[in-house]
């Protein structure tokens, strides 16, 4: 979809290659976009004009079990980082489908099944291996360029190259997970059950929502059903009772429960985002859970446009809420609701369309929205940065910009106004 030209891409193995690319990108005066996974939905790792730092060669991690902490190559997946932490019962919280990349990801926050258990992935950046936009390489860790390591924590890319996170590591044992399916007549009430239920769950359990369409028994037009999945991170023989109140009070057309492990529940959602397909997201905090927020998602689910797009939903707190807000960049750690409008498509003509129906949908939830948006999930500049990070860390993060990238060679698009590319009026996306 992000039909960009850079001047070239730079595939690096090392910091000090990463290096030599910023160095050269200086002296001729290009620009500069890391690539980690390739996940943003805004393109945000290619610029036109711009020289492209492709970190994917860099996915190697480094596991001290004793210790706790995870050293993951700035390129690295998601799988990357579990694959290497699961054998020793550990993991870094992190998103929800594993070919992610742990770099777009960490840096704009991280919500994932640990996130209400153990906090975001930002808040387990112990320390990051930065090169910087004249070629330096640091390293930020403690009060050493300590307001780096802050904007690091959530505040999104563009203040340097980070060549490997230091990540504290979390215990994970087997996980109970269920899912529950309703069908559009009980859904009203099911939503209204999710709400209440969410807010008294314990913080390890986590308990999501979405909305889908999918092919009706036999014949005829395709259904929308709701579908709440849970995933308890305590024993999971207690799972069943954990989810009871949630069953009692809307019980499903069909559900399940299973013990699995940690790594096959990162991999789950793999396979509903393949590469290749179009996106647009429109995403969304919400102050509250109740009819003027269910009623307009149910509407937007019944003129979903395809099969493989969704509107997700989440009650967050827990450990995100907990954490002490000045560790980190990461805003908005007290809103208790987020909800994406998710479009998935193929055919390049149908653009116009699917965006319009996730932005039309996310716009419908009116006065229940909360100012600004998930950084990782923006798919436009509809927010200022102001209204993103509220006043004081907008202004923290420009000086943090100004001190390490002073000139804006690193462009991410997403955090600080001087970080924004000019909007291009080829984009084709309607605003
Ligand atoms: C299928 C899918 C599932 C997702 N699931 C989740 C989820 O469960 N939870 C969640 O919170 N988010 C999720 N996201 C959103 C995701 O966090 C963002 O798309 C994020 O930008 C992806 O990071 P990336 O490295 O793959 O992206 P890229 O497109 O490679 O990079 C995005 C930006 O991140 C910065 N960046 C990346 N790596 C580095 C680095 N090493 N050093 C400096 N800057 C870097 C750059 O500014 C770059 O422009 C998902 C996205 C997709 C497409």
């Amino acid at each position: 979809m992000h039909d960009r030209r850079p001047v070239c891409v730079v595939r690096c193995r090392t910091a000090e290659q990463v290096s030599a690319a910023m160095r050269f990108a200086t002296a001729n005066g290009y620009p500069v976009t890391v690539r980690g996974g390739g996940h943003n939905v805004a393109g945000s790792a290619v610029a036109d004009g711009a020289v492209m730092i492709d970190l994917s060669p860099m996915r190697g991690v480094l596991v001290d079990a004793k210790a706790g902490v995870a050293h993951a190559d700035g390129g690295c997946l998601l799988r990357d980082l579990d694959a290497a932490t699961t054998r020793y019962g550990l993991a870094c919280p992190a998103g929800v489908v594993s070919h992610t990349g742990l770099g777009g990801l960490a840096l704009g926050g991280g919500y994932g099944w640990l996130a209400r258990t153990w906090g975001l992935t930002c808040d387990h950046i112990l320390a990051a291996e930065v090169v910087l936009a004249d070629g330096t390489i640091v390293r930020a860790e403690g009060d050493r360029h300590g307001d780096l390591l802050w904007a690091l924590r959530g505040g999104g890319g563009g203040f340097g190259v980070v060549t490997r996170f230091t990540l504290r590591l979390r215990p994970v044992g087997p996980v109970y997970r269920h899912v529950a399916q309703y069908s559009m007549d009980t859904a009203d009430q099911a939503l209204t059950a999710y709400g209440a239920f969410a807010e008294q769950q314990p913080d390890t359990l986590h308990t999501v929502g979405a909305l889908k369409r999918v092919p009706r028994r036999g014949a005829g037009a395709d259904e929308v059903v709701l579908r709440l999945t849970a995933a308890y991170f305590g024993d999971p023989d207690e799972g069943p009772r954990q989810l009871a109140p949630l069953l009692d009070a809307a019980p499903p057309k069909a559900d399940s429960g299973q013990v699995i492990s940690y790594a096959e529940l990162q991999a789950l959602g793999d396979h509903g985002e393949p590469a290749g397909a179009r996106y647009y997201t429109k995403s969304a905090y919400l102050s509250t859970w109740s009819e003027p927020v269910t009623r307009p998602l149910l509407l937007a689910a019944s003129e979903m446009p395809t099969r493989m797009s969704s509107i997700d939903f989440e009650y967050l707190g827990g450990a995100i809420a907990a954490e002490p807000e000045q560790e980190s960049a990461f805003p908005r750690r007290d809103v208790p609701y987020m909800v994406t409008a998710s479009a998935q498509w193929t055919d390049p003509a149908e653009d116009e369309e699917n965006a319009l129906w996730a932005r039309e949908g996310i716009q419908r939830l009116g006065a229940s929205r909360v100012p600004g948006v998930y950084l990782n999930y923006a798919q436009d500049t509809e927010w200022s940065s102001a209204e993103v990070f509220g006043d004081r860390r907008s202004r923290r993060l420009a000086e943090v910009k100004e001190t390490y990238d002073p000139t804006n060679v690193l462009r991410s698009g997403q955090n600080t106004e001087a970080a924004r590319p000019a909007p291009r009026a080829s984009e084709g996306m309607p605003k």
